[in-house]
């Protein structure tokens, strides 16, 4: 066999071992949009700690529709990730909630290997994780939601009732986390709006708390959290 072969066949090997440890609900092979200015593939991982009322993705989300979620094979997703990886700029690591699965920052040493960079999608709930991979220079750009006004009750009323003082501690400190990683890595601060959740007041205060404009996006009513939750609950009686 030759060298280059060889060496194909081991990156796949790797790449299908840390894909078999990451539960991916999903993979978007070619997409313009999700790291601005580059071409990259997009994976869904499954498992989320917060409950958004207008989250878009429940089936990565919810416990009775991750059940029945199709995942990713390991096994493809390593092949067409190392067979295109001249073509591709980057992955992004999008959920769901990244950064709640361990074999994080092995699978974004391996994306490097590959030549391609990461850009990593999350709530900000793991400023520990987020720390390590800011420190070992395993991504290149974060996207960090906003939710709400940095208090309790605000943050509650839009990620559901389960979240505690000690992830609003985690939320302020991933903030400052990217805000001094900023001139090492690209980063973005986004919020999602909804005419319910959030008026004037709430987004001004989101923008005080970082440095750069938010990026604000609509809420998207196709699919939705809370109406999945419904359907769910009212099948049950
Ligand atoms: S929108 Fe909220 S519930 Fe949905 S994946 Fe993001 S943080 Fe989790």
């Amino acid at each position: 066999m030759n060298s280059g072969i060889s060496s194909r066949r081991a990156l796949v090997v790797r790449g299908e071992e840390l894909l078999s440890a990451l539960p991916v609900g999903g993979m978007l092979k070619q997409s313009f949009v999700d790291y601005p200015g580059m071409i990259s593939a997009v994976l869904y991982t499954i498992g989320c700690n917060m409950r958004c009322s207008y989250c878009h993705n429940p089936g990565l989300v919810l416990p009775g529709l991750i059940r029945v979620q199709p995942r990713v094979d390991a096994s493809d997703a390593a092949r067409w990730i190392v067979r295109n990886r001249e073509l591709l700029d980057a992955v992004v690591l999008t959920g769901g909630e990244p950064t709640l699965h361990s074999v994080l920052p092995e699978l974004c040493a391996w994306l490097h290997e590959l030549g391609v960079k990461v850009k990593l999608d999350t709530n900000g709930t793991s400023p520990g994780m987020l720390g390590a991979l800011l420190a070992s220079g395993a991504i290149d750009a974060v996207a960090m939601d906003v939710k709400a006004p940095l208090e309790l009750e605000c943050y509650r009323k839009v990620v559901g009732a389960r979240f505690s003082s000690g992830m609003l501690e985690a939320v302020a400190e991933s903030i400052h986390l990217l805000c001094r990683a900023s001139r090492h890595v690209g980063v973005e601060f986004r919020s999602t709006l909804s005419t319910t959740l959030h008026d004037r007041e709430a987004i001004a205060a989101m923008q005080s708390l970082v440095p750069f404009p938010l990026k604000l996006q609509k809420v998207r009513d196709e699919v939705m959290l809370q109406k999945e939750l419904e359907k769910i609950i009212a099948a049950r009686n």
